[in-house]
């Protein structure tokens, strides 16, 4: 039986003042206590946010391959970690496009974070050419196969679906078609890992708010949600985390 997980990510957002956002969406989470939640923060903030105690599961949205070394202005996941970090993001669309960061070079986020004790949430996704051209599921699984860390499992990784074309636009892809792809995510992990596909958590990512997400969190195989935008209030995530617990 796989728990919900509703993650947050603030992305280049928030402050020390922000961080009075987590009481109200722990006190959420408390009242959900069959929903995992999870804030993904900017770096600097990974050590006042976890320092808060809140009981929300404090991340960061990236963090380097390599455990150290001459990497100017990169964050391993171990100094993430000793900040107070449980988890990170690997392989968001944005740091794939801006950072253009390969499969290769998430797939080696993704271990580095593992072995540094922190769980990590692995995005993939399709822009919108390649779901107009019919290949969005060839896309998605392609880029799975090429990311998928050593060792997965539900244990400690979880794999975030996020069309790039869904991502801070207000658009959202059908109810049947997040099912599709997530049917399409698991078989591929299936393929790819055998049994251990099955406890490895499936989200949904891309303008999740408190309106539409009792729908898209019912859709097939979903486990819970990635959220950006309606993240950094308490006021639009809280609604999120409700409705993943049926409240
Ligand atoms: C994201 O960037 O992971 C995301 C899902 O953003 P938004 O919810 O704002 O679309």
């Amino acid at each position: 039986m796989r728990r919900k997980l509703i993650a947050g990510n603030w992305k280049m957002n928030g402050s020390r003042a922000a961080l009075a956002e987590l009481d109200g969406i722990a006190a959420a989470a408390t009242r959900a206590p069959e929903v995992d939640v999870a804030i993904a923060v900017p770096f600097t903030l990974i050590a006042p946010a976890a320092e808060r105690e809140t009981g929300v599961s404090i991340g960061s949205q990236d963090v380097h391959g390599a455990a150290k070394g001459a990497h100017t202005g990169c964050v391993s996941a171990a100094m993430a970690a000793e900040a107070g970090a449980r988890f990170s993001i690997v392989g968001h669309s944005e740091r794939r496009a801006d950072q253009g960061e390969t499969d290769a070079d998430v797939r080696a986020k993704a271990e580095a974070a593992r072995a540094a004790g922190l769980s990590a949430i692995l995005c993939v996704g399709e822009v919108l050419a390649d779901r107009d051209a019919g290949r969005a599921e060839a896309v998605v699984t392609a880029q799975l196969a090429g990311s998928l860390p050593e060792g997965a499992s539900g244990e400690w990784l979880s794999i975030a679906y996020e069309p790039v074309w869904a991502i801070g636009t207000g658009r959202t892809p059908t109810v049947e078609e997040v099912g599709a792809m997530h049917r399409a995510i698991r078989a591929e992990l299936r393929r790819l890992v055998g049994e251990a596909a099955d406890s490895v958590r499936l989200l949904y990512g891309g303008s999740v708010t408190g309106d539409n997400a009792a729908e898209l969190l019912a859709a097939d195989d979903v486990d819970g949600a990635l959220v950006g935008g309606a993240s950094l209030t308490a006021a639009k995530f809280v609604p999120i985390v409700e409705a993943a617990a049926g409240l």
